[in-house]
C-alpha cells in the first residue's frame, strides 16, 4: 500500500487533479485566462529553482517543454484544410519531447553551466532546426512518415502511433527505473510523461494542451523538490531517515513514548578485517532489519554505526519486547558478503568449485529509555538511552539495557 502511494504521490495526484480540473465548468470557462499566466509562471519558477539547486534535468526539461509549447502555439491548432506546418510541429513535438525528457533523466547530473550542460542544451535547441531542415525538403513525405499509423485498426488516439509508441516506451522505461530505485525522480518522470501525453491528446483544444504541458513541468518541478527533501532527510547509505528527520520527529512526540539507541558491536573489526566497503554492506543489512521493526517503531540512522528507534505512544514494556525481538533477529541472521576483491573478468581457467559467499554474523547492543518523571525532554531521554546503551556494552554486548 505504502509502495503504491509513494509511486502515486505527488506526481500522480497532480496529474489526476489536472485531468479533473479541465473538466470543471468554472475552470473550463476561464481556461484562456488561466493559460495566459499559468505556464509562464511555472516555467520561470521551475527554471529558477533548477538553477538555484543546480538540477540540470529540471532546467533543461523546462526548456524542452517550453520549446514544444512555443512551437505548437506558433504553428496554431489544426485547421480543417490541414496545415502542413502544424502537422510537422505537432508530430515532431509529440515524438521528441517524451524522448528528450527520458534522456535527460537517464543522464547523471553534470551541472548546468558546464561543458556537458551546454552540450545537453545544444542538443535540445538544435532539434527544431533539424526538423525544419528535414521537413523543408519534402514536407508532405515528412508528415506521412511521422503521422503514418502502422496499425490502422488501433487508431483510437489523437496522437499518431509513432509518437504514441515513443511515449509508451518512455513510460515503460520510467516504470522500470522506478521499480529499481523507488525514487521520487523516477516516479516524477513517469507522471510528467503522462501529463505530456495528455497534452498532445488534447491537441485540438489549444488551451487544454498548453494547460497539460505546463502541468507536466509542474510535476517535474515537484519531483525535484521531493528529491532535494529526500537528500536532506534520508541517509544515503542505508536509506533510513537521517538524524535531521529524527530531530523533527522528536519534537512531535507526546508524553508517552519509548526510544532506543542501537550500536553495532565491534563494528570497527569489520572495517579492519574486510575493508570499508564490506563495513558499508553490513550497515545496509542491519539498517534493512531495523527498518522492519514492529510495534509502531521507526528507525533512523543516528550517525556512523549508531541507530535510533522511536516508539511514539508506546508503553516501555511493549517497546522493550519489540527491541528484544529486533536484537534477536539481527543476531540470528547471517549476512552473505560479496568480496570486494572479486575479479571483474572471468579468470582464464576458473576453479571448478564456486567460491561460497563469505558469511558473517553481526550483533547489536540496545539502550532504551522513556520519560519516567513525565517531564523529561526528548533530548534528555535520548541521553538516558545512550547511557543505557553504554551499560549494555559493558555487560557484554548483544543485549538490551534500560
Ligand atoms: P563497540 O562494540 O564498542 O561499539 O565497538 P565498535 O568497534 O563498534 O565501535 P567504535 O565506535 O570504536 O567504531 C565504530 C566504527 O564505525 C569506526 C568507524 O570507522 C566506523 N564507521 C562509522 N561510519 C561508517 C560508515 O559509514 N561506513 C563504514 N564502513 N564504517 C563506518
Ligand atoms: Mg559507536
Ligand atoms: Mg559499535
Amino acid at each position: 500500500m505504502m509502495a503504491v502511494l509513494s509511486f502515486f504521490l505527488p506526481g500522480g495526484a497532480l496529474f489526476l487533479a489536472s485531468l479533473v480540473l479541465v473538466h470543471v465548468p468554472a475552470v473550463r470557462e476561464h481556461l484562456p485566462e488561466i493559460v495566459a499566466v499559468y505556464p509562464l509562471a511555472i516555467y520561470v519558477i521551475a527554471a529558477v529553482f533548477g538553477w538555484r539547486f543546480n538540477r540540470s534535468v529540471l532546467v533543461f526539461g523546462t526548456v524542452a517543454i517550453a520549446l514544444s509549447h512555443w512551437c505548437l502555439v506558433h504553428f496554431g491548432v489544426p485547421r480543417p484544410e490541414g496545415e502542413l506546418a502544424w502537422h510537422i510541429a505537432f508530430g515532431s513535438a509529440a515524438l521528441l519531447l517524451p524522448l528528450n525528457l527520458l534522456a535527460l533523466s537517464l543522464f547523471k547530473e553534470r551541472g548546468i553551466f558546464t561543458a556537458r550542460g551546454a552540450l545537453r542544451l545544444g542538443m535540445i535547441l538544435v532539434q527544431p532546426l533539424l526538423v525544419g531542415v528535414l521537413a523543408g525538403r519534402d514536407p508532405g513525405r515528412y508528415v506521412d512518415l511521422i503521422e503514418n499509423d502502422p496499425l490502422p485498426f488501433l487508431k483510437v488516439l489523437e496522437v499518431p502511433q509513432v509518437p504514441a509508441a515513443a511515449t509508451l516506451v518512455s513510460l515503460v522505461v520510467a516504470g522500470c527505473l522506478y521499480l529499481r530505485s523507488r525514487g521520487a525522480r523516477e516516479s516524477g518522470l513517469f507522471w510528467t510523461l503522462c501529463a505530456v501525453f495528455a497534452g498532445f491528446s488534447a491537441a485540438s483544444r489549444q488551451d487544454s494542451m498548453v494547460f497539460f504541458l505546463a502541468t507536466a513541468c509542474l510535476i517535474l518541478l515537484v519531483s525535484i523538490v521531493e528529491v532535494s527533501h529526500a537528500l536532506a532527510f534520508r541517509d544515503e547509505l542505508t536509506g533510513l531517515p537521517s538524524r535531521r528527520a529524527l530531530r523533527e520527529d522528536l519534537l512531535k512526540l507526546g508524553s508517552d513514548y519509548c526510544l532506543a539507541m542501537l550500536d553495532i558491536d565491534h563494528f570497527k573489526k569489520f572495517n579492519d578485517r574486510h575493508g570499508h566497503d564490506v563495513g558499508d554492506q553490513v550497515l545496509r543489512m542491519v539498517a534493512f532489519r531495523l527498518a522492519q521493526v514492529e510495534g509502531g517503531g521507526k528507525a533512523f540512522r543516528y550517525g556512523g554505526e549508531e541507530f535510533t528507534v522511536i516508539f511514539p505512544g508506546r508503553a516501555a514494556d511493549d517497546a522493550l519486547e519489540h527491541l528484544e525481538e529486533l536484537r534477536r533477529k539481527v543476531a540470528a541472521s547471517s549476512f552473505a558478503i560479496r568480496s570486494p576483491l572479486r575479479p571483474r573478468k572471468r579468470p582464464a581457467n576458473p576453479s571448478r568449485k564456486k567460491a561460497a559467499p563469505k558469511k558473517v554474523s553481526v550483533t547489536i547492543s540496545i539502550g532504551a529509555a522513556w520519560p519516567r518523571a513525565g517531564s523529561a525532554s526528548p533530548d534528555e531521554v535520548l541521553k538516558a538511552a545512550d547511557k543505557a546503551l553504554y551499560r549494555a556494552k559493558k555487560k557484554g554486548r548483544n543485549q538490551v539495557s534500560t
